[in-house]
């Protein structure tokens, strides 16, 4: 079959390997028709996750038809249409039980690896390097999917995929940034980053009742979507500073709940940004931390600070101060996708929501070196590649 491989930093391929195989009882091999490029994917393709290796399959994004189910499968028969959510969960262990789904204890093989990063090790992820599993990933024409059981959702409708695709990831993912924080009504929210995360984010602050969603980033295009589909203030934090923005917009006081939808390669400016920049580069501090320092920064006192954007290792000059004097509650983590899945896909299916206006660039799968370049650099006014293989 034919799947994207890494090769290095910025060096993605589409090359022809074997055909997954069903290796254990639980098992199912999904023929991909969608797959899509999530920021996420460009922390790997920018050479900042350790433990990814020359050759290894990337792709977390995907859904497609069962082709093939192991021996002990229940729920899934081949001819079924799933979406599968990025991290791969048992179902059945202390972690799972509680619904902490991307925290499970079974399926990262190479938990000791993580382990030794983190203190314990999260759940395995697709095609997310050796440290999360070693799984290979979905940017292919074919994917096994371990316990098939737990780690898909059924799509029964005649949905297109481009409309159901994100359950799987980035509309789970912002929605949870959101609902951890326990919107009230009359909340101001304002987001940093209005890549895909950032504008469900924002939609599905609206959904579940703030009053005002701010968007911050510096793309005209992005900002335009967030204005548009989201129904938010834009902030061009080229053009504006955004703590002062920020103040002006909630009479002096600082939004209710503050979104880092960035994550670990945030742009910056000056001695602030050109010093995390140097530490990143010669391997000092795997992380950027300029979005989280400012959303702990401007939140109110006594709000909360969400963070669905990716950090991978250890922070410097994080305001801690700030956050213990103002009293703020941090939430943060890989989304518990199976949690939310199922009742995203009943918001779709009502026409609450339709995901695909993220979309700007559908190609083949064969085209998805290119999609990496356009969707990491920004152009041809890319702000989501869906790939068909
Ligand atoms: P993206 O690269 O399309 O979006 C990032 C956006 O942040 C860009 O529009 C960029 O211009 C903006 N940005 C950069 N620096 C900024 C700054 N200083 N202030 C404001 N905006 C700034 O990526 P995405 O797909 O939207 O993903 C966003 C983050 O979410 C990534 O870190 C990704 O890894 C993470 N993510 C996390 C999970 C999870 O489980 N928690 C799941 C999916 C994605
Ligand atoms: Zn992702």
């Amino acid at each position: 079959m034919k799947a994207l491989r890494y090769q290095g930093t910025r060096d993605v391929r589409i090359e022809t390997v074997p055909d997954p195989a069903i290796v254990d009882a639980r098992d199912m091999i999904l023929k991909v028709t969608s797959c899509a490029i999530c920021g996420s994917d460009l922390h790997l393709y920018d050479g900042l996750i350790p433990t990814l290796l020359k050759g290894d399959i990337l792709g977390h994004e995907f859904m497609g038809e069962v082709v093939e189910v192991g021996r002990e499968v229940r729920s899934v028969k081949p001819g079924d249409r799933v979406v599968v959510p990025f991290n791969i969960s048992c179902g059945d262990c202390f972690f799972c039980k509680r619904e902490l789904w991307s925290l499970c204890d079974r399926s990262n093989p190479n938990a000791a690896l993580a382990s030794k990063q983190f203190g314990y090790a999260p759940a395995g992820l697709f095609g997310y390097s050796h440290m999360f599993g070693g799984y290979p990933g979905g940017q292919a024409e074919y994917v096994r999917v371990p316990f098939a059981d737990i780690n898909h959702v059924k799509i029964e409708s005649d949905l297109s995929d481009e409309q159901v695709l994100f359950i799987g990831d980035i509309f789970a993912t912002g929605f949870m940034a959101v609902d951890v924080c326990g919107v009230q009504p009359g909340d101001v929210v304002a987001v940093w980053g209005c890549g895909p995360v950032g504008l469900f984010a924002l939609r599905s602050a609206k959904m579940l009742g703030a009053e005002r969603v701010v968007a911050i980033d510096r793309f005209p295009e992005r900002l335009d979507l967030a204005k548009m589909k989201c129904d938010a203030i834009t902030i061009d934090y080229e053009k504006t500073d955004v703590l002062d923005a920020l103040k002006e917009l909630t009479s002096g006081r600082g939004p209710d709940i503050c979104i880092d939808a960035v994550g670990m390669e945030a742009h910056g400016h000056g001695l602030e940004f050109w010093y995390d920049r140097a530490k990143q580069a010669v391997g000092l501090q795997p992380d950027r931390p300029t979005v989280l320092r400012q959303a702990v920064m401007a939140c109110r006192k006594g709000g909360t600070v969400s963070v669905p954007g990716v950090y991978g290792g250890h922070i410097d000059h994080f305001p801690f101060g700030a956050a213990f004097n103002k009293g703020l509650t941090l939430k943060m983590g890989q989304t518990h996708t199976h949690h939310y899945a199922p009742a995203l896909l009943k918001r779709i299916e009502s026409r609450e929501i339709d995901p695909s206006f993220v979309v700007t660039h559908r190609l083949h799968l064969e085209e998805a070196p290119k999609g990496y370049d356009i969707f990491q650099n920004k152009k041809e006014g890319c702000i989501k590649v869906v790939l068909k293989p």
